[in-house]
Parts: C-alpha cells; sequence; structure tokens
C-alpha cells in the first residue's frame, strides 16, 4: 500500500494539472494520494475525479499557510469541508494577501536593479489560484535571470533575500481549530524543515496538540534520519499521528517523486477516524 499524502498540483506552485498529478500518481504505483495545494481546495474536484477514473484513491486536503512565533508554519488539513464559510474565508483573505505581496516583491527586486512585471508573473504562473514565490521566481527563470527556481530561492526570493516578503497568515492554533470545525484532521507539515524547527519545540508540539493538532509530518525531504527519529518519538509521547508524504510539486521541485515519502496504512487509519470529528 503506498499513500503519499502531501503533493501539489499547477493550482497552486506544482507544475502539472490535478488531471496530469493523478495519472503520475497511477503511474507510479500510489494507491492515496493527497493533493494538498497552498491555501486553495480550487484542484480537488478535477483530481477526485481523475482519481475515479484511474484507480488512485484521492484525499482532498490543503496547506495551509500560517504563523507562528515569528514563523511561516504550514498546515496541512485533510477531508476538510469544502463547503465550510468560515474556511473559505480564511483560505480567501491568505490568497488576497499572496497577490497583494507580488507587486511588493516586484518593488523590492526593482530596488535591487531587477525589472519584472506582475505580467510577467501572471504568465509564469500560469493557472494557478494562489500566487507564490515559485511563480516570481519562474518569472525569473523566464527572463534569464536565473538558471531555476533553486536559484531564485538561493539568491532572490528566499528568506532574508533581497525580494523575500513575508505573506501575511492567520495564526497557527486560529488555522488549526478552523479546520477542525470544518471537519478536516489538521497535520503539521515538516515541522523541522526551514525556518519553523526554532519554534517548534517539544513544548510547543504538545501545547499545540491541546489545541487541537492531529498529526506531524515525520517523513518528509526537509528531515534528516535523526529528525525522523527524534520527530516519531514526539509523536508517540504526545499520542500524534506520524505522517509522510513526498512533497511532490512536478518539476517545480528537483528531485522529488511520488511516493518517495509516505504514510504507514496504520497512521493512515487513525487519521480517517478522525474526519468529521468536533473537537
Ligand atoms: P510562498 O508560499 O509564496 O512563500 O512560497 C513558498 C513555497 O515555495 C514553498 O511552499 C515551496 O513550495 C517553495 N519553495 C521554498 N523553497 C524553495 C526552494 N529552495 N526551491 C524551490 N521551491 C521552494
Ligand atoms: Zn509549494
Ligand atoms: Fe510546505
Ligand atoms: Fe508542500
Amino acid at each position: 500500500m503506498l499513500i503519499d499524502l502531501h503533493a501539489h498540483s499547477s493550482v497552486s506552485d506544482g507544475t502539472q494539472s490535478p488531471t496530469d498529478l493523478v495519472a503520475v500518481a497511477a503511474k507510479a504505483g500510489v494507491d492515496v494520494l493527497a493533493l494538498a495545494d497552498h491555501d486553495t481546495m480550487q484542484g480537488l474536484a478535477e483530481a477526485g475525479e481523475a482519481g475515479r477514473r484511474l484507480g488512485v484513491e484521492v484525499v482532498p486536503a490543503i496547506e495551509v499557510s500560517t504563523s507562528w512565533r515569528g514563523a511561516d508554519v504550514h498546515l496541512l488539513a485533510y477531508w476538510p469541508d469544502a463547503h465550510d464559510a468560515a474556511l473559505a474565508h480564511m483560505l480567501g483573505a491568505i490568497r488576497r494577501g499572496r497577490a497583494a505581496r507580488i507587486s511588493q516583491m516586484l518593488a523590492a527586486l526593482a530596488e535591487a536593479g531587477i525589472e519584472i512585471s506582475e505580467a510577467d508573473v501572471r504568465r509564469s504562473a500560469g493557472p494557478t489560484a494562489s500566487l507564490g514565490r515559485p511563480h516570481v521566481a519562474d518569472a525569473l527563470v523566464a527572463a534569464g535571470v536565473v538558471q531555476s527556481r533553486e536559484e531564485a530561492f538561493a539568491t532572490l526570493v528566499g528568506e532574508g533575500m533581497a525580494g523575500h516578503v513575508r505573506k501575511p497568515a492567520p495564526p497557527l492554533p486560529q488555522a488549526i481549530a478552523t479546520v477542525r470545525q470544518a471537519g478536516g484532521v489538521p497535520v503539521l507539515a515538516h515541522p523541522w524543515g526551514r525556518g519553523s524547527r526554532a519554534v517548534l519545540d517539544e513544548v510547543a508540539l504538545d501545547e499545540l496538540t491541546g489545541a487541537g493538532l492531529a498529526g506531524i509530518e515525520v517523513d518528509h525531504l526537509d528531515h534528516d534520519p535523526d529528525d525522523r527519529e527524534r520527530l516519531r518519538a514526539v509523536a508517540c509521547a504526545l499520542g500524534l499521528v506520524a505522517t509522510g508524504g513526498s512533497d511532490y510539486h512536478g518539476t517545480g521541485k528537483a528531485g522529488v517523486a511520488l511516493g518517495t515519502d509516505r504514510t504507514s496504512p496504520q497512521a493512515y487509519q487513525r487519521l480517517r477516524a478522525l474526519r468529521g470529528g468536533a473537537v
């Protein structure tokens, strides 16, 4: 049973449509795939349809942008009610903040002598419902300023670089509560990945468990074997479900294939049992 609970489509910053993504999953032998686009549920209906056609169980999900103690923290939400008004309102506000932040980033880049227009970014972004730094990175590649998304992040749009502007995001506990009341199952994405390690120690994870957190993504490429072992122990101690996923972005993230990191069938069953549960 191959269960990959973290993938992106071109509805956010992946490079394949939801249909093409599910087709790649089917070919790779993935049995269960979660489409978790950043801050949007727009691709879920299409992915579900493709899953039924191609024999892949598609888990509807979102990767929600949140803030916690000054850091950007990503929260995966599985099986949220797509019609929940409070959740839709929260995601809409994040997406509006994302769009507004693009012009601030372009102004910052211009100050550094790099002229990219909003039209350039829109062109690179294609059908996305959720504009982000990867689309600015793609526009920089298209303009010949850098060679790849990775180089753009390393030199211009990554944390602390000249073109980086943080996006507004709801506080993590509020996002956890909103996901829960929408019947979703909240799981912290890559807790010890870039930027969030310092603010997500065991004490913080304990506090978040009290706020309704259901799991942590242990098996993720941002975590080395030692991190994984320690996070698994923390999950066990706090009663959190330990999950895993590839964080696949198509060609947008080099060297990552669907299914490289996965969730055990036991962990998946535990998550499923929490669907639709009230806090
Ligand atoms: P944003 O949400 O607009 O701030 O953009 C952050 C997203 O960019 C992350 O969720 C990743 O998908 C992607 N990303 C972050 N760092 C890199 C990197 N070094 N190379 C490629 N993509 C990255
Ligand atoms: Zn992404
Ligand atoms: Fe993430
Ligand atoms: Fe992701």
